[in-house]
């Protein structure tokens, strides 16, 4: 089969013929893959940010063909199946997950070994081209906002840091979920402009909100939206970040508004991923989809580093 390839961090990712996979014990399949989003922590892999062994098939967000189910999504934070957060389908926090295409082969492929069939996700009638990104992209955004609801009654006030690809997917959830007005913290003038389009009620750049927000939700997840986030959340209010920057800001008394929440929020579990792809095909989420082939993925890494990505890039073997 044809697959793209990581062999070395920091260098290209390279197309090559391999065996196909097969599968190895009876819970076991082998798909073929009809579609695989390209998402941003793809290349924090590249980039060696989870340590990952080499060679690596990279991709996360795979809509696969199975025999018996049909068109699938595949849930790929890939746990142990028997600790307490795999028990409550909260596989992305299993202290032994594996997930596909950081630790295990994913889904730049013409096939994919998924080690369990509760990994298996029938989309129904969506596109596999657009329900490819709803399985981080989409899903990731979810979570955080199911957090932030119960802070988020009538009248209150919701801020989104960073207004791409997960911030616009968290505007849209705030507003499908939630009563909250939405705000938008951007420094792009672009972003803004979509962010209202999506219906946020004002976007302006972080520095100029004055807030205090509800809730906080950090896509960007760096020393400065952190920074603002911790600024602009209310006196008990919750501050949650998803965006894998890697940044750092004080915490304690005095640090932060009194009894404010500080929480990360990682992926999604089985049963939001099911919940999401129900959603998605009553709601109509918009987001736009660039496809490409697997020849394009280094290319498609490219566009992304470089913010020059026109929606969410998705590859299809
Ligand atoms: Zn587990
Ligand atoms: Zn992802």
């Amino acid at each position: 089969m044809r697959a793209v390839v990581l062999r070395a961090f920091d260098a290209p990712l390279e197309l090559e013929e391999r065996d196909a996979p097969t599968p190895r014990d009876g819970d076991e399949s082998v798909l073929r893959v009809l579609a695989c989003g390209v998402c941003h922590s793809d290349l924090h892999v590249a980039e060696n940010f989870f340590g990952t062994e080499l060679p690596l098939v990279l991709g996360h967000e795979i809509v696969a063909e199975d025999e018996q189910l049909g068109r699938v999504l595949v849930y790929a934070p890939w746990g142990c199946g028997e600790c307490r957060f795999c028990r409550a389908t909260e596989e992305m926090i299993c202290p032994d997950a594996r997930e596909a295409g950081l630790f295990q082969d994913g889904g730049y492929a013409e096939y994919v070994r998924v080690p369990a069939r509760r990994y298996l996700y029938p989309i129904g009638e969506l596109d596999p081209l657009q329900a490819a990104p709803l399985g981080c992209g989409g899903l990731t955004p979810y979570r955080s906002v199911k957090h932030a609801r119960g802070w988020l009654r009538s009248g209150s006030h919701a801020l989104v840091l960073g207004a791409g690809g997960l911030g616009q997917f968290g505007i849209q959830f705030l507003r499908l979920l939630t009563d909250a007005t939405v705000h938008v913290g951007d420094p792009s003038a672009q972003k803004r402009e979509r962010a209202l389009e999506l219906g946020a009620e004002e976007a302006a750049p972080p520095e100029e909100l004055e807030g205090p927000y509800a809730a906080v939700l950090d896509f960007v997840g760096s020393d400065d939206s952190l920074a603002h986030a911790a600024r602009l959340v209310d006196r008990q209010g919750i501050a949650i970040v998803v965006g894998l920057f890697g940044g750092r800001i004080p915490f304690g008394l005095g640090a932060v508004p009194h009894e404010a929440q500080f929480m990360s929020s990682i992926w999604g579990s089985r049963d939001e991923l099911g919940e999401l792809i129900e959603f998605a095909q009553r709601e109509g989420l918009e987001y736009t989809i660039d496809p490409m082939p697997l020849e394009r993925a280094q290319e498609a890494h490219d566009l992304i580093r470089s913010g020059r990505a026109r929606g969410r890039i998705v590859l299809t073997p």
